[in-house]
């Protein structure tokens, strides 16, 4: 039998479906993204058609081994990741969605989150799932659909409709309906699952109203999750592996071991710290959640976000016009040797982690007559720097432990002038891989290990390349001096409601 060439990636995001194709060396040869639409029917809503995205995704897919000249039966296998949280649910006899995806951002429960965490389930939701209880996780999403489409609850209960994550949509449609699972990764942010034993929780699920019988089954993430039907790209693949986006790309990062973290700089911020075996519990307002595993008993992550970072970049160029590009504030910032005093909160929804904090609003501080043009520029990326700053040294405080370096992704990350700044603020070294693709190609190493294209984790380590570091060369009393005036800066930003950043 002929070896076969290929690995299959599927990058499902909020954005754009994207699809990859790797080489046996690790190499990804091809990659296309189709467009996604998202719609916003009140403010703070957001929802995507279902069906647009399976077939944004099939597209994609399909667009890749056309334009590589490549067939599906030269694939091995294939990985799925996802935008992760995004709520759908579906007739189990004929496929329909019963209604749109409530979409991760979506903050329709907002309120029922507040509700919710001001009563007695307060303290346990968190301690059991280790999620902060919001609006962001798939478990009050699912109540609403449930709620507010015609007959669903009954449906629900009567076994007739299926729930899922994105992940679990495309393997129930690759897979021709034959398979209705989901990965650790994914399962474990839905706050539906008991983060110590990954078994969905009998006590949630009573708390929320959900029928065991539309929940999928919680497999590894490396795994089986059956095969796409040869109808859809014209021969049968093996789907090997299913990981959220986040998780995907710490293994994409080649984060295999506690103490190793990442950090992807896009339109905001997110960290994951690898903690190994061990359940980590934060003390900081972080969330615990499940990395990756192939099928070697649980794996566990620390992870924090931030709302706003190359976002922040974007509303200078398309609301101030300061920028016609967002490559252009790397010159810019460059272009003076500091801020002259000015500290940039972009808290435009808020504060995400460790703060948590809705009502905060953005502001610019510090702005003399001498302020600049390259001031705000330089103030809004090292803005990113400082809210990374933050949810690392809580990570660090959670772990009980020093990173001895920051491996980073995404969009901003190819910023020199914000990397170096990273590693100055953090005094941490930066660390930036050849491929920054780490979604996709977190996808196609849990496949491509899972499924014996590649002997094993050794193997996928060795393909994580490193392009550059950036080591931190700033003095210590500079330092502490800037993030001093930024935290000021954050203090000021903040609601008076809202609680305080809790010491540590
Ligand atoms: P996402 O996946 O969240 O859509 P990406 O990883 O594609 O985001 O990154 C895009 C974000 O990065 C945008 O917000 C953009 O403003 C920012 N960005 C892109 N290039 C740069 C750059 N050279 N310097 C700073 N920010 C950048």
């Amino acid at each position: 039998m002929r070896p076969m060439p290929y690995l299959l990636a599927l990058d499902e995001g909020t954005t754009s479906a994207r699809a990859a194709l790797y080489d046996a060396s690790g190499r990804r040869v091809a990659m296309e993204a189709v467009p996604l639409a998202s719609r916003y029917p009140q403010p703070g809503w957001v929802e995507q058609d279902p069906l647009d995205i399976w077939r944004a995704q099939h597209e994609a897919a399909r667009l890749v081994l056309l334009r590589h000249g490549a067939t599906a039966s030269e694939v091995g296998a294939l990985g799925i990741t996802n935008q992760r949280e995004t709520t759908l649910v579906w007739d189990r006899t004929t496929g329909q969605p019963v209604a749109p995806a409530i979409v991760w951002q979506c903050r329709r429960t907002a309120s029922a989150c507040a509700a919710l965490a001001a009563g007695p389930a307060g303290d346990w939701i968190p301690a059991r799932t280790g999620l902060v209880i919001d609006a962001y996780f798939s478990a009050t999403k699912l109540r609403w659909i449930l709620d507010h489409t015609p007959d669903a609850a009954a449906r629900a209960r009567d076994g007739e409709l299926l729930f899922g994550t994105v992940d679990t949509w495309l393997v129930w449609k690759l897979t021709g309906g034959a398979v209705h699972a989901t990965d650790i990764s994914n399962a474990s942010r839905t706050m539906l699952m008991d983060l110590a034993s990954g078994a969905w929780d009998a006590d949630l699920l009573d708390l929320f109203g959900i029928p065991l019988a539309m929940l999928p089954e919680i497999r590894p993430s490396g795994a089986s999750f059956g095969v796409a039907q040869a109808d859809h790209l014209g021969a049968e693949i093996p789907i090997a592996a299913v990981a959220g986006d986040q998780q995907a790309a710490l293994a994409g990062q080649a984060c295999f071991q506690a103490g190793l973290a990442k950090n992807t700089y896009g339109t905001g911020c997110f960290a994951l710290l690898h903690t190994g075996a061990r359940q980590p519990r934060s003390r900081h307002r972080l969330v615990a959640t499940r990395a990756a595993a192939l099928n070697h008993g649980p794996r566990f992550a620390i992870e924090g976000s931030t709302f706003v970072a190359g976002a922040a970049v974007q509303w200078l160029r398309d609301r101030l016009g300061l920028l016609a590009s967002a490559a252009e504030s790397e010159d810019a910032a460059r272009s003076v040797p500091d801020t002259g005093g000015v500290f940039f909160v972009p808290a435009f929804v808020g504060l995400g982690a460790p703060y948590w904090d809705a009502e905060a609003r953005g502001l610019i501080a510090g702005i003399t007559a001498a302020t600049s043009r390259e001031h705000l520029i330089r103030a809004a990326l090292e803005s990113i720097a400082y809210q990374t700053a933050e949810l690392i040294a809580a990570m660090e405080a959670d772990a009980g432990a020093r990173l001895s370096e920051l491996r980073v992704d995404g969009g901003a990350s190819v910023n020199d002038f914000l990397m170096q700044f990273q590693a100055d603020i953090l005094d941490r070294p930066i660390v930036r891989p050849a491929d920054v693709e780490t979604t996709a190609s977190g996808a196609a190493y849990l496949a491509g290990a899972a499924s014996g294209f590649w002997p094993g984790l050794a193997t996928i380590e060795s393909f994580w390349q490193v392009e550059r570091r950036f080591e931190p060369a700033m003095p210590a009393s500079r330092r502490d001096s800037l993030l001093s005036g930024w935290k000021d800066a954050l203090h000021r930003a903040r609601s008076s409601t809202a609680g305080r950043v809790p010491a540590g």
